[in-house]
């Protein structure tokens, strides 16, 4: 039988007028179809390549570049960030590889923060910053490669992973040692490594790439102030690394999945302030109380301990200023000065009386991730310190390692 198409057009204005139960079901079939078509694609397509490879045709990333050594150029008082250089080095570098580069680097666009910092003059005002222009631009990119000086790149790298609930996209930071304008430099290893793994892999996480490497961002943290090597991740393996081939090598069951949340992204506010105190032999406890009695806003405190976490618990002072916190309702996180390795207040006498005055184990977060964790939970729960206190050692974006969990690092290799 053959239909003209007035014949179709009474068709569907039957359809449309009065829906049989049939009709409905189609409908309803169609509907579904559409919404989990991305997500069956996303993950079929991630399957197929392997490694959460993607193809990179048709896929957009945006860089966002708030300053830092990369972009600087030598001045009368030293390095300071230039507007519009980076990105016209950028381009001038990737017309050298015409064919080369756009089989392997997406479209992109650049978003140039006003001003460029040197990121040791970042607040988390800047991290907000950061996380908004992520946030806005959410759904018309495909990932995000954040441009930063080092200084303080892992603590930013921490602070857009906790802001960042459900993330589906890759954030990735990186910056350089030795800024772009320099002949010899590892400012454009390092653009160009993190323009590739955006571009062809769908790494739900926020990233740090720098010297090859790629770390879980709110694990890593500058150990060195001069080596192109500037970026550890001491308590959590890469998850990936660039070597002779063109696409890097990635570690995909150390991957966090993103799951199927909507992403919800939060800013900062630092009504609750939290500092940090790097306990020295001898130290004068009473020094500090000044700190609490004069600002009754600082909520929160990270105490830099020896070892597994221990404190001089012989020391009177001490032990007198820890119930003094108790008293105040400070949020007290237990972090070791030891890079590597974990706290556990329960090893020694000197830690288990940490304990029992109400102060947490940091775990084996880095000082960073730690500090970024308290300010980002006051941010959260304001007040409400018995939820704040019961987040710190529960594991939110992959920043600690849980006892007993196979991804237990540090303790597996003690
Ligand atoms: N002072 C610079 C900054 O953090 C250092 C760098 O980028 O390497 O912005």
């Amino acid at each position: 039988m053959e239909y003209n198409q007035r014949d179709i057009y009474i068709y569907i204005l039957i359809m449309i007028k009065m829906p049989s139960k049939k009709t409905l079901t189609l409908i309803l079939i169609v509907i579904t179809l559409i919404i989990i078509a991305p997500v069956v694609l996303r993950y079929t397509i991630i399957e197929t390549l392997g490694n959460y490879r993607v193809k990179n045709n048709g896929r957009k990333i945006l860089l966002i570049y708030t300053g830092g050594t990369i972009g600087m150029v030598e001045s009368s008082q030293g390095y300071v960030p230039k507007k519009h250089f980076l990105e016209k080095k950028l381009k001038t570098f990737l017309q050298m590889y015409p064919k080369d580069y756009t089989s392997i680097i997406a479209d992109y666009d650049i978003h140039e923060m006003d001003p460029l910092l040197d990121s040791s003059n970042m607040t988390p005002e800047d991290w907000n910053k950061i996380i908004s222009s992520i946030e806005n631009n959410y759904g018309k990119y495909e990932a995000f490669i954040v441009i930063h000086g080092t200084d303080t790149m892992a603590y930013s790298s921490s602070a857009v992973s906790f802001a960042f609930e459900n993330l589906t996209k890759p954030i990735i930071f990186t910056g350089s040692q030795i800024p772009l304008a320099r002949v010899r430099n590892d400012g454009h290893l390092n653009l160009i490594t993190s323009m590739i793994l955006a571009s062809n892999f769908d790494i739900p996480e926020v990233l740090l790439v720098f010297n090859n490497q790629i770390l879980r961002g709110n694990r890593t943290s500058k150990i060195s102030s001069n080596k192109l090597n500037a970026f550890e991740s001491p308590n959590f393996p890469e998850l990936g690394a660039f070597a002779y081939d063109k696409m890097p090598r990635i570690s995909d069951s150390l991957i966090r999945g993103s799951g199927f949340r909507t992403t919800v992204a939060t800013k900062f506010n630092i009504e609750h302030k939290v500092v940090v105190i790097w306990l020295t032999p001898g130290i004068d406890f009473n020094t500090f109380r000044s700190i609490f009695l004069s600002d009754p806003t600082v909520k929160g405190l990270v105490l830099m301990t020896y070892g597994i976490g221990d404190g001089p618990t012989s020391n009177k002072q001490f032990i007198a200023f820890l119930s003094f916190l108790k008293e105040r309702d400070i949020v007290v996180i237990n972090k070791s000065q030891c890079i590597e390795g974990k706290v556990d207040q329960g090893d020694y006498q000197t830690g288990d009386l940490l304990r029992s005055n109400g102060v947490i184990s940091g775990v084996d977060m880095t000082t960073e991730a730690t500090y970024c964790k308290l300010v980002y939970l006051f941010s959260v729960y304001g007040n409400n310190t018995s939820m704040i206190r019961s987040m710190i050692d529960t594991n939110i974006r992959g920043e600690l390692s849980l006892k007993g969990t196979e991804k237990e690092f540090a303790i597996s290799n003690l």
